[in-house]
Parts: structure tokens; sequence; C-alpha cells
């Protein structure tokens, strides 16, 4: 049994919920439904561990690095069970174990700096850095070890506890990455809890949390800002994005086009700052769009575990409703699929990969988060136009800019409104920068020391210098 199990109500017996695996729409597993009310005890526990891991800054560092091994050492299970209840390819898997021991080591060694206050008073002023106590951390489906690590490493590392809750979608590698994790931790400074709503309902607005930190859609967002507001915790959120790629006129389409088509397309198009709206000049347009269904038509599409695959089912089924919705919704606007534009028979929850052209700007495939493999290519007639629909959403996590002159195209990216911008990439993030969304994409950073200290909080002392 890991020593992340769960403390339970006395008399009470264990309840779970059942665990889909995408590629066949079966029941493979289960896990724990915990109850809201089993938080009590395990927030209460994350408090008192808290006292010990605070304390002792060179420990945090050890036990970090070391969680960094076990997660590589476990490397081989966990990747298998988060293919099989994820459903993307088994070396995406491999990919998102790498970044979560990356994130592990990366923080073990990022400590905040105490510093002087030199405003010319004859006082000796500090500012020095404090956690904050117990961590809610609550994370989605489509990157559930990664964005868990990105959570958990920076709080733990700034002297905080945990209690991390994963999607009910995804809970079952979450819970072996605590258990391997817990290996390298003192007692209770990490927890895992898996169950359905309401439970992070309530860890959002429990008394004991002090930061409550998410991932997720817009509406999930909003309700835990709200919760936590009982408790006045602070809130860090990150939320949807739809992102714009910008293609200008001197784009080689036959050069950008597979880069182009795996920023739209990883984990099946499920990545918050995918390319979620492409932008071309109108007369390359059809070339775009060409290239772009060409390679959608061709993709493996699979079971994650077969190593043929590339690109794997949609998570759960009320996704691929939502994903067959927004298609059906602007083909009967009048869009065209050039490529998929429908589910695939057989089992599992499989969609086409889908290249819409005709689309009216107006369409939910356009102005919301699709989240699939879906991609709408709208052609433009001047630069103003496609930088205006781009900015032209409430969304603001990332976009991007390809072309062949560089500085004309970082000129462009640098009138989007969003957190980061690409020039000829997207969505490739350094560990060592800030990750914020603008507009609905989010509040507060996340990333590098901005993550750190957005686990800390200031305490300042002032003393009279000696005479
Ligand atoms: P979601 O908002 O439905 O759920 C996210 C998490 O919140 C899950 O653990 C869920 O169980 C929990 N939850 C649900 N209702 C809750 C409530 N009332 N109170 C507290 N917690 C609650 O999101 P999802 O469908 O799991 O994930 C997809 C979304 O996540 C997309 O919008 C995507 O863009 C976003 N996302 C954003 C980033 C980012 O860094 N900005 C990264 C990945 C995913």
């Amino acid at each position: 049994m890991p020593t992340s199990e769960p403390d339970r109500v006395p008399g009470r017996r264990a309840a779970c919920f059942a665990v889909v695996d995408p590629a066949t729409g079966e029941t493979f597993d289960e896990a724990l439904d915990q109850q809201p009310d089993e938080l009590d005890a395990v927030v209460d526990r994350a408090h008192r561990a808290w006292h010990g891991w605070r304390a002792d800054p060179a420990a945090r560092t050890t036990a970090l690095r070391v969680a960094a091994d076990a997660v590589e050492t476990a490397g081989d299970d966990l990747a298998r069970l988060l293919t099989r209840e994820q459903g993307k390819p088994l070396a995406e898997s491999y990919a998102e174990i790498a970044r979560t021991a990356a994130r592990l080591r990366y923080f073990a060694d990022l400590a905040p700096r105490t510093r002087r206050i030199a405003d010319g008073r004859p006082v000796h002023s500090e500012i020095r850095w404090r956690p904050l106590g117990p961590v809610a951390a609550i994370v989605p489906w489509n990157f559930p070890l990664q964005l868990a690590a990105a959570k958990l490493a920076p709080a733990l590392a700034a002297g905080n506890t945990m209690v991390l809750k994963p999607s009910p979608f995804t809970p079952l590698a979450t819970r072996l990455l605590g258990s391997v994790l817990v290996t390298a931790l003192p007692e209770d400074v990490l927890t895992v809890v898996t169950g359905r709503e309401p439970l992070g309902a309530r860890l959002a607005s429990h008394p004991g949390i002090r930061h409550v930190t998410f991932t997720g859609s817009v509406p999930t967002g909003r309700a835990v800002a709200e919760a936590a507001a009982a408790s006045l915790a602070r809130v860090t959120l990150e939320l949807g994005g739809n992102d714009a790629a910008i293609l200008l006129d001197d784009v080689e389409v036959d050069r950008i086009a597979d880069r182009l088509f795996w920023a739209a397309f990883r984990n099946c198009g499920q990545v918050c700052m995918a390319v979620k709206r492409v932008y071309a000049p109108a007369q390359l347009h059809a070339e775009v769009v060409e290239a772009l269904a060409q390679r959608a038509k061709t993709v493996a599409v699979g079971a994650g575990l077969d190593p043929n695959t590339r690109l794997g089912p949609v998570n759960n089924a009320p996704q691929l409703a939502r994903v067959e919705q927004v298609v059906k919704q602007a083909q009967a606007g009048g869009a065209r699929a050039a490529a998929g534009g429908h589910r695939l028979d057989g089992p599992g929850y499989f969609f086409a990969p889908t290249i819409l052209t005709d689309v009216p700007p107006r369409s939910p495939v356009v102005t919301e988060e699709q989240f699939g493999p879906v991609l709408p290519v709208l052609p433009y007639r001047s630069l103003d136009e496609a930088v205006d629909a781009a900015n032209g959403t409430g969304f603001g996590l990332g976009g991007s800019v390809w072309g062949t002159d560089l500085d004309r195209a970082e000129a462009v990216a640098d009138r989007l409104e969003c957190g980061t911008a690409w020039i000829n990439n997207h969505a490739e993030l350094s560990l060592a920068q800030p990750f914020a969304g603008v507009k609905n994409s989010g509040v507060g950073v996340a990333g590098g020391p901005w993550g750190l200290y957005g686990n800390l909080r200031p305490f300042v002392v002032h003393r009279p210098q000696e005479a």
C-alpha cells in the first residue's frame, strides 16, 4: 500500500470509480472515489508535515533530486499506465515522464534570494521569503504527470506541502506517481487524492489550504477562484488557450508544414497551447490547406500502446462529443473538411484528424477551444486583419508567426496579446521562463523563478543599523 494512501473516515468502505481506456472505450481499472469529508484529515496532516519540511532547504533539495531519479526508475510502469488511461502514444508518455523528472530537478536547485532594501534610510531592511502552507493542486487529464510536477516541484521546493487532485479521467498514473514520489519525501509532504466532484470544489475551498494552483478550463477556473475566495487563499489559474498561428506571405509552406501540423495535433490536439487556428495569406491558403490535409490523411492513428501510432484517441467520451459538435456546427455554417471531419468507426474515442476550410469566422471551432484533432485554416487579406483576428477571442495563452524574414515575423509576433509568442515554432517552453496567460487564459505566473515565488510570501524585517 503506497504511503500516499489517503486517510479514510473510520468505518466507511472504500468506494471506487471506473477508469476507461480511451483506445477501447472499455473500463480497464478503477480508482479510489474519495469523499470531500476525507479532506479534513488529509489537509490537517499536510499542515503538520509542513513544519518540518519548511525548516530545512538543503533536505528539500536532496529529496527533490532523489524524487526525480525515482520517477525515471519507475518510467516504464508510469508510461504504460499513462498511455492506457490518457491515450497518448507511448513515446509521448515517456517524453512526459522525462519532463516530469526535469521539473523536479530544476526546482530542486532553485532557492529564493534574500534581498536588502536600499532606500537611503539608516535602517537595515531585508526581504526574506516564507512558504505559504499546504497548497492544493488541481490538474486536468491532458498532461497529468507533467502538470502535476509543474505544480508540486515549485511548491515543495519553496517549503510548502501539497494535496494533489488529478482529473477523474486520469487518476491512476498520478496515484502511481504519488507513490513513487513519497518514497523520497517525508510523510504527508505530498498526498494524492482521487475522486469525482465535488472533491475538487471542496479542496479549493478548504480553510486549511493557503494556495490553490489550478490548471484546466476557463469555467472551472472561475468556479475554483470563487471557492478559494471563501478562505482568501492565493489562486493561480492556468486556463484554456485558443492560440493562433499567422503565416506570412514569405513563408515556405513545405518547410514549415510538418512543424505546424504537429504544433496543432500533438497529444491529439489536447494541448492548452496547441495551434488551434491558422491564418494564411489568401494567395497561399489553398497550398497550406493541402499540405496540412495531406499530413492529416496519412498520419498513423491508433492505440497509444501500438508502436506505430503517432496520434491516439481523444481522452474521454464527453470531449469526443464536444469535438464532434464543434465540427458539425462549422459544417452546418458552410465549412468543408479537407481531411477527416468525422468520428472513426470501431471501438474507442477516435476522431479522424481534421482540417477545416471555408469556416465562418464566428464559428465556435474558431472562437472557442476545440481541444481535439481539428484545425481550421482561415484566409486573410491584410496583416492587420490577421492580427485582429488572432487577438479577437477571449483567450491569450500563446501565438506564433511563421515566415522567412525573421525581423518582420518578430514585429508581427510583438503585436500578439498573449503570454508567449514564437517565430516558426509553437509551444516549445523553457523551464526557466515565466508561464502566464492573459485575458481568460490565466491568473498568476508559473514557471521559472516566478513559479517559485508564486509559492512564497515576502517577510520583511527592519532593524536599526548598529551605532
Ligand atoms: P476541467 O476544467 O474540466 O478540469 C480540470 C480539473 O478540475 C480536473 O481535475 C477536474 O476534476 C477538476 N474540477 C472539475 N470541477 C471542479 C470544481 N468545481 N472545482 C474544483 N475542481 C474541479 O478541465 P479538463 O477538461 O480536465 O482539461 C482541459 C482544459 O485544461 C482545457 O481548457 C485546457 O486548455 C486546459 N489546460 C490549460 C493548461 C495551461 O497551462 N494553461 C494546461 C493544460 C490544460
